[in-house]
């Protein structure tokens, strides 16, 4: 996918490559950059992920996850896609924002055998990070469906892809069963009251008049005026 910008078109990839369970490196492909900035980071993970976006976007897939990394099951499911035999790559799309970030992967056998698939991941970085939607919890109350937990919902799919343990007609109650472990551990970590999901569905947030719609994520897209 590309980003285009009046006058400036910037694709960046950051790879980050597993050396060892507490080393890892990267390098980037600034090939269509118009603009050559030296981006390289380092990361105390042990998983393999490519990031895709504009700058801004990559800073924010990269502090998202730095957050998932901060709970076991966070790093339990980044461990398991960097020990896959495949790549995973996420994506900034700005019209991802209509499905909370989509998670593909080609549709072979693979994907439930065992051996698994290169994913890809569509997600809006620039959706605000208490998320763009809330989901149904329990006794089909709203809950928060955060920009951390959506991605982290998102990965849950990659692993199971990457992984070729994709439970298929499943795949989305085996989503939201692990994202709300990762609910749970993220809540007892910031103090915060843990709220389970229960459904699959949920709702745009949007502001009380179309003039309050931010159309810089693309807000437009999921509230109508
Ligand atoms: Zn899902």
């Amino acid at each position: 996918m590309r980003i285009v910008k009046k006058g400036l078109t910037l694709k960046i990839i950051i790879t980050i490559l597993l050396l060892s369970s507490n080393q890892l490196s990267s390098a980037s492909d600034l090939s269509d950059s118009h603009q050559t900035p030296q981006f390289t980071d380092s990361l105390h993970y042990g998983f393999k992920i490519d990031l895709r976006g504009d700058y801004r976007a990559i800073m924010r897939f990269k502090r998202w996850i730095d957050i998932i990394a901060q709970v076991p099951s966070g790093i339990s499911t980044l461990w398991a896609i960097s020990q896959s035999n495949h790549q995973l790559l996420i994506k900034h799309s700005h019209f991802s924002v209509i499905s909370s970030g989509r998670t593909s992967a080609p549709m072979t056998r693979n994907l439930t055998n065992g051996i698994g698939e290169d994913v890809e991941i569509k997600f809006n970085a620039y959706i605000p990070d208490q998320g763009s939607h809330r989901v149904y919890g329990e006794n089909r109350r709203l809950i928060e469906f955060t920009a951390v937990q959506n991605l982290f919902h998102e990965l849950a799919h990659a692993k199971h892809k990457m992984t070729g343990h994709w439970p298929y007609s499943r795949s989305e109650f085996a989503a939201i069963k692990e994202e709300n472990v990762f609910r749970k551990e993220l809540a007892e970590l910031q103090n915060q009251p843990y709220f389970r999901r229960t459904h699959i569905r949920g709702e745009s947030i949007c502001p009380q008049t179309a003039e309050q719609i931010d159309t810089s994520w693309g807000q437009d897209l999921i509230c109508n005026s």
